[in-house]
């Protein structure tokens, strides 16, 4: 089949509740990909196990259909997905790309944690596996929202981890394992992942993969500066009462407010929300402050 024109994700990891800066990345992706006459999918991103909730997943994706978000093909989980992972590591490690890695914590420390060769005591049992990063190693990408960006990867990330000591996949390998097996065009999420952007990108490369096009949306911070987070349950989203947060982040999202009054339904919002959709009003920053008196949306 041919190639999809546009297709966009929002990929959740569950470990909580969807709060406002999840539904805006959500509420983006989807706007961008039906803008223009693309899909957009859903995939949960549950490698986590330590840090996920039981049963955070389901929540995640009734409140989406709350939000009137649903994906257009079957929601994908990455816990099924861990033959994927193995085969791409296989990969990398045959092609002398990745590498096993016994270095404790206070060994990639005393390198001030940034890991440029082994220097383990011993070999561990369970070894982490890594990616090589070549000395030099500079990737370059120009952001949808956030225009040119460079990243030395060599001097400000080192080697990095692809499956962890614990026996967790990491999210980088997993991502772009996902994101081009899913044949994703158009990767917008917030802009935390921003710098985790040309590790991906570095990714691609290294095991022959398209790169799709990046669009990174501003992140909500609390008053306090830090970034909400599922798990702390920062500013919930509550989807019994869907329209007051679709509002909110369609204003975030530096829209025109006013032809989205009159709108009773989800199903309305949406409709009108596609035809006044402008991409070019997005707002090309990397975070908004909320106020400290915000509480539930
Ligand atoms: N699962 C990641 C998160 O919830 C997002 C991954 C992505 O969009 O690339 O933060």
């Amino acid at each position: 089949t041919a190639a999809a024109v546009y297709r966009g994700r929002f990929a959740p990891s569950p470990t909580g509740p969807l709060h406002l800066g999840s539904l805006l990345a959500a509420f983006g992706s989807w706007l961008l990909a039906r803008h223009a006459g693309g899909q957009w999918l859903v995939r949960i991103e549950d490698l986590d196990p330590p840090r996920e909730v039981p049963g955070a997943a389901d929540v995640q994706l009734a409140a989406l259909a709350a939000f009137g978000l649903v994906s257009d093909l079957p929601v994908v989980r990455q816990s099924e997905r861990h033959a994927r992972y193995r085969v791409a590591l296989e990969r990398l490690l045959d092609a002398g790309l990745a590498f096993p890695c016994s270095c404790s914590r206070s060994e990639l420390a005393a390198q001030g944690g940034i890991h440029h060769r082994c220097v383990a005591a011993a070999a561990r049992p369970h070894p982490a596996y890594r990616l090589r990063v070549a000395d030099g190693s500079m990737v370059a990408f120009d952001d949808g929202l956030q225009g040119p960006l460079r990243q030395n990867l060599a001097s400000e990330v080192g080697d990095f981890v692809l499956l962890r000591a614990d026996g967790f996949w990491a999210y980088q390998l997993a991502v772009v394992v996902d994101d081009a097996e899913q044949g994703i065009t158009d990767v917008v999420r917030g802009a935390d992942l921003l710098d985790s952007t040309p590790r991906q990108i570095l990714l691609q490369r290294a095991l022959g993969l398209p790169t799709p096009r990046y669009l990174h949306l501003p992140l909500l911070l609390d008053a306090d500066g830090q970034k909400l987070s599922k798990s702390s349950a920062a500013l919930p989203v509550d989807p019994a009462e869907p329209l007051p947060a679709l509002h909110r982040c369609w204003s975030l999202l530096g829209q025109d407010p006013a032809p989205l009054h009159a709108a009773g339904t989800v199903d309305a919002l949406l409709r009108h929300a596609l035809d006044h959709f402008d991409p070019a009003r997005l707002p090309a920053r990397l975070h908004f402050h909320l106020a400290a008196t915000t509480t539930a949306i």
